[in-house]
């Protein structure tokens, strides 16, 4: 039997550079590519950039129902108004001549020879003409956004690599983009171990839990992109738990969880090992999530999380999303934090980074965050209370309530 990988237990700054390291390495890869319609485009990485195929906006925009004018004589005087234009509507009436306004709609393309328009609140139409109802000088350009102002044919309004939400499904529409190349889904294999895990559709016995772990994996994988595959159970007996890294090859990443502490039963790393692994740690000095192991086999990176529920999902918010998303050929696949005034003071002893879980609210003020009374990192019910895990310092024994504090995503 090969010797079990020496230790390699690593600061949590130390562990995060370690998988940023491979993330890097992973932009050079070549990802599969696939095309998808505009819909089903949303949440997926784009494979290519989106280009503008004209110049945004097209033509003089008007911002404003009103009047299309020039600035200078409606300041001064009143407008005979040459017609009326509406949104999507061609102005047929060519330049504007000299004392002439157009009517004009919010969208509507602004005819050549107006320089401003004129807030239909501002002026006081009657009888075909029109002028200010306030005396004030009207600045050229008010309430029109010139052609090419926000981008011009041929502009990257999204570049490949990013994950596309709103803002770039609506920038990919405006360019007529119907369908797009997208990154394929990641394939991640879930692999839970444990002689006391039954699945969700079973009665346990009293000594045995419902294996929780595959599905939170599952739903975190799903968020960061990836296409999970929940394999079956894994026994603690180390056949089995080669059968089923076997089982798992030909996917882009492997998800293990339980197995990787130093119970006699723990067998993970060993067949890993077996199977030809390489070790990158075993190891961080982290609270939840200490034996997290992360590494690569012939065909694929691997992690082994610990089998608590909270150190699961911790672990994998801080190293799994961030691989997973960088092999899904996302760019900015870090791990989430955001900042948040701290509600009540946090006492902990030093010397390991801590992720307690939290509940972060926030408003138009900015985000508070509590800590989640908790029992440890196999304390479900205080981790299904929480929406995102409240980060301590390794050297720090104490924060005081009204620091302001990082906060771990899920
Ligand atoms: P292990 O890392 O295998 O020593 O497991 C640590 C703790 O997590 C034990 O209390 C296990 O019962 C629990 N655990 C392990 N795997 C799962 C799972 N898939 N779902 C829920 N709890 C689990
Ligand atoms: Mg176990």
């Amino acid at each position: 039997m090969p010797a079990a990988p020496s230790e390699i237990v690593l600061s949590y700054a130390d562990a995060a550079e370690c998988v940023r390291r491979h993330m890097e390495d992973l932009r050079s890869v070549e990802h599969a590519v696939e095309q998808a319609p505009l819909l089903a485009a949303a949440g997926r990485v784009l494979a290519q950039p989106i280009v503008a195929d004209r110049d945004q906006p097209p033509f003089p925009r008007s911002t404003r129902d009103g009047f299309a004018c020039r600035a200078a004589e409606l300041s001064t005087g009143r407008l005979r108004v040459a017609g009326l234009l509406r949104a999507g509507e061609p102005w047929t009436g060519g330049p504007l001549a000299a004392g002439e306004a157009v009517e004009i709609m919010t969208g509507a393309a602004v005819p050549a020879g107006a320089d401003c328009v004129a807030m239909i609140e501002r002026v006081e139409a009657s009888d075909g003409f029109v002028r200010l109802a306030a005396p004030r000088a009207l600045a050229p350009g008010e309430n029109i956004v010139e052609a090419g102002s926000e981008a011009h044919a041929g502009d990257v309004l999204a570049p490949a690599g990013c994950r596309m939400t709103a803002p770039q499904i609506a920038a990919a529409a405006a360019c007529g983009y119907a369908t797009m190349a997208v990154f394929a889904r990641p394939r991640v294999a879930i692999l839970a171990t444990g002689d006391e895990l039954v699945d969700v559709t079973r009665t346990p016995l009293p000594h045995q839990i419902r294996n929780s772990n595959s599905y939170s994996l599952a739903t975190q994988t799903l968020a960061a992109g990836g296409a999970p595959r929940i394999l079956p159970v894994v026994r603690d007996d180390p056949a089995a738990t080669e059968e089923a890294l076997a089982a798992a090859s030909g996917m882009d990443l492997i998800l293990l969880t339980g197995g990787v502490s130093m119970g006699k039963f723990d067998f993970v790393e060993q067949a890993l090992l077996r199977r030809g692994a390489e070790f990158f740690f075993t190891g961080a000095r982290i609270q939840p999530g200490k034996p997290v192991v992360f590494g690569r086999l012939p065909e694929a990176y691997f992690f082994g999380l610990p089998g608590n529920p909270v150190s699961t999902m911790v672990t994998f918010a801080l190293f799994v999303a961030p691989l997973l998303r960088a092999l899904g050929g996302e760019t900015e696949a870090a791990p989430r934090f955001a900042t948040a005034r701290l509600e009540e003071e946090v006492r902990v002893k030093a010397g390991l980074t801590r992720f307690l879980p939290a509940r972060m609210e926030s408003d138009a003020n900015g985000a508070r965050v509590r800590p989640v009374p908790w029992h440890g990192s196999g304390d479900l019910a205080a981790a299904a209370q929480a929406n995102g895990f409240l980060v301590v310092p390794e050297t720090a024994e104490r924060m005081a309530a009204g620091e302001t504090v990082p906060v771990l995503l899920l």
